[in-house]
Protein backbone atom coordinates (compact mmCIF):
# COMPACT_ATOMS: atom_id res chain seq x y z
CA UNK A 1 0.00 0.00 0.00
CA UNK A 2 1.12 3.61 -0.97
CA UNK A 3 0.24 6.75 0.95
CA UNK A 4 -0.50 9.39 -1.42
CA UNK A 5 -1.14 13.28 -1.26
CA UNK A 6 -5.26 13.61 -1.36
CA UNK A 7 -4.93 16.64 -3.95
CA UNK A 8 -2.82 14.41 -6.40
CA UNK A 9 -5.89 11.97 -6.72
CA UNK A 10 -8.39 15.05 -8.14
CA UNK A 11 -9.62 15.54 -4.49
CA UNK A 12 -10.49 19.22 -3.72
CA UNK A 13 -8.28 19.53 -0.61
CA UNK A 14 -5.73 22.30 -2.38
CA UNK A 15 -5.42 25.41 0.12
CA UNK A 16 -7.19 27.29 -2.91
CA UNK A 17 -10.12 24.89 -2.68
CA UNK A 18 -8.50 23.11 -6.11
CA UNK A 19 -6.23 20.22 -6.94
CA UNK A 20 -3.32 18.57 -8.55
CA UNK A 21 -4.99 15.48 -10.04
CA UNK A 22 -2.80 13.27 -11.58
CA UNK A 23 -4.28 10.41 -13.43
CA UNK A 24 -1.50 7.87 -12.57
CA UNK A 25 -1.73 8.68 -8.73
CA UNK A 26 -5.71 8.32 -9.18
CA UNK A 27 -5.91 4.93 -10.97
CA UNK A 28 -3.47 3.50 -7.78
CA UNK A 29 -6.37 4.64 -5.31
CA UNK A 30 -8.67 3.40 -7.69
CA UNK A 31 -6.85 -0.24 -7.67
CA UNK A 32 -7.02 -0.25 -3.83
CA UNK A 33 -3.29 -0.02 -3.81
CA UNK A 34 -2.94 3.85 -2.36
CA UNK A 35 -4.20 5.97 0.47
CA UNK A 36 -5.57 9.64 -0.45
CA UNK A 37 -4.38 11.40 2.66
CA UNK A 38 -3.91 15.39 3.23
CA UNK A 39 -2.32 16.49 6.19
CA UNK A 40 -3.29 19.95 6.38
CA UNK A 41 -7.10 19.23 6.45
CA UNK A 42 -5.93 15.98 9.05
CA UNK A 43 -4.34 19.06 10.68
CA UNK A 44 -7.53 20.92 11.57
CA UNK A 45 -7.04 23.23 8.75
CA UNK A 46 -10.19 24.19 6.64
CA UNK A 47 -10.22 24.28 3.15
CA UNK A 48 -9.67 26.93 1.47
CA UNK A 49 -7.32 28.12 3.51
CA UNK A 50 -4.49 30.36 3.77
CA UNK A 51 -1.29 29.50 1.71
CA UNK A 52 1.98 28.78 4.64
CA UNK A 53 5.24 28.22 4.01
CA UNK A 54 8.08 27.29 6.69
CA UNK A 55 9.68 30.06 7.85
CA UNK A 56 13.36 29.41 9.17
CA UNK A 57 14.25 25.94 7.45
CA UNK A 58 12.53 22.95 6.27
CA UNK A 59 10.25 20.13 7.51
CA UNK A 60 12.96 18.37 9.77
CA UNK A 61 13.42 21.44 11.10
CA UNK A 62 9.70 22.32 12.40
CA UNK A 63 9.63 18.95 13.47
CA UNK A 64 13.06 19.69 16.15
CA UNK A 65 11.17 22.90 16.91
CA UNK A 66 14.04 25.15 15.12
CA UNK A 67 11.40 26.15 12.17
CA UNK A 68 7.78 27.68 12.37
CA UNK A 69 4.86 26.86 9.73
CA UNK A 70 2.93 30.73 9.26
CA UNK A 71 0.47 31.54 6.56
CA UNK A 72 0.00 34.70 4.81
CA UNK A 73 -2.02 36.74 7.20
CA UNK A 74 1.16 36.09 9.86
CA UNK A 75 -0.85 32.91 11.61
CA UNK A 76 1.53 30.34 13.08
CA UNK A 77 0.29 27.09 11.81
CA UNK A 78 2.83 25.14 13.06
CA UNK A 79 0.73 22.78 15.58
CA UNK A 80 -1.43 22.21 12.93
CA UNK A 81 0.91 20.79 10.39
CA UNK A 82 2.73 18.82 12.92
CA UNK A 83 -0.73 16.82 13.96
CA UNK A 84 -1.44 16.42 10.74
CA UNK A 85 2.06 14.80 9.57
CA UNK A 86 1.68 12.62 12.72
CA UNK A 87 -1.94 11.24 11.69
CA UNK A 88 -0.47 10.45 8.31
CA UNK A 89 2.45 8.60 10.05
CA UNK A 90 -0.21 6.55 12.53
CA UNK A 91 -2.21 5.70 9.13
CA UNK A 92 0.67 4.94 7.33
CA UNK A 93 1.37 2.19 9.93
CA UNK A 94 -2.03 0.82 9.97
CA UNK A 95 -2.22 0.40 6.55
CA UNK A 96 1.66 -0.83 6.16
CA UNK A 97 2.94 1.21 3.74
CA UNK A 98 6.19 1.65 3.05
CA UNK A 99 6.35 4.26 0.27
CA UNK A 100 4.29 7.61 -0.32
CA UNK A 101 4.27 9.83 -3.32
CA UNK A 102 3.61 13.44 -2.21
CA UNK A 103 3.19 16.53 -3.83
CA UNK A 104 6.40 18.56 -4.36
CA UNK A 105 6.84 22.19 -3.29
CA UNK A 106 3.98 21.89 -0.40
CA UNK A 107 4.58 23.16 2.73
CA UNK A 108 3.65 19.63 4.22
CA UNK A 109 4.49 17.11 0.87
CA UNK A 110 7.21 18.69 -0.79
CA UNK A 111 9.61 16.35 -1.36
CA UNK A 112 12.90 17.69 -2.59
CA UNK A 113 11.99 21.64 -2.83
CA UNK A 114 9.52 24.01 -0.76
CA UNK A 115 9.04 27.65 -1.00
CA UNK A 116 11.48 29.93 1.16
CA UNK A 117 9.16 31.45 3.66
CA UNK A 118 8.93 34.83 1.79
CA UNK A 119 5.98 34.49 0.31
CA UNK A 120 7.17 35.68 -3.12
CA UNK A 121 7.32 32.27 -4.90
CA UNK A 122 10.96 31.68 -4.22
CA UNK A 123 11.68 28.58 -3.45
CA UNK A 124 14.38 26.84 -1.59
CA UNK A 125 15.79 22.73 -1.60
CA UNK A 126 14.47 20.73 1.69
CA UNK A 127 11.29 18.90 2.51
CA UNK A 128 8.13 19.71 4.04
CA UNK A 129 6.73 18.70 7.53
CA UNK A 130 5.04 14.89 6.59
CA UNK A 131 7.75 14.03 4.03
CA UNK A 132 10.36 14.92 7.03
CA UNK A 133 8.11 12.43 9.43
CA UNK A 134 7.70 9.79 6.90
CA UNK A 135 11.26 10.00 6.31
CA UNK A 136 12.29 9.66 9.51
CA UNK A 137 10.00 6.74 10.60
CA UNK A 138 11.73 4.80 7.39
CA UNK A 139 9.14 6.02 4.55
CA UNK A 140 10.17 6.35 1.00
CA UNK A 141 8.74 9.50 -0.11
CA UNK A 142 9.00 9.89 -3.84
CA UNK A 143 7.24 13.22 -5.48
CA UNK A 144 4.76 13.19 -8.49
CA UNK A 145 6.99 14.28 -10.65
CA UNK A 146 10.06 11.30 -9.86
CA UNK A 147 7.38 9.05 -11.13
CA UNK A 148 8.48 6.89 -14.14
CA UNK A 149 12.45 8.15 -13.00
CA UNK A 150 14.41 5.55 -11.78
S1 LIG B 1 -1.26 19.23 2.29
FE1 LIG B 1 -0.48 17.82 0.75
S2 LIG B 1 -2.33 16.65 0.20
FE2 LIG B 1 -3.04 18.47 1.24
S3 LIG B 1 -3.42 19.93 -0.42
FE3 LIG B 1 -1.33 20.30 0.33
S4 LIG B 1 -0.05 19.10 -1.03
FE4 LIG B 1 -2.11 18.33 -1.26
Amino acid sequence: MIIVSACLTGIKCKYSGGHNLVESIYKLVQDGRAVPVCPEELGGLPTPRNPAEIIGGAGADVLSGKARVVDCAGQDVTEEFIIGARKVLELARRVGAVRAILKERSPSCGCSMIYDGSFQQKKRPGAGVTTALLRLNGIEVRSEEELGKT
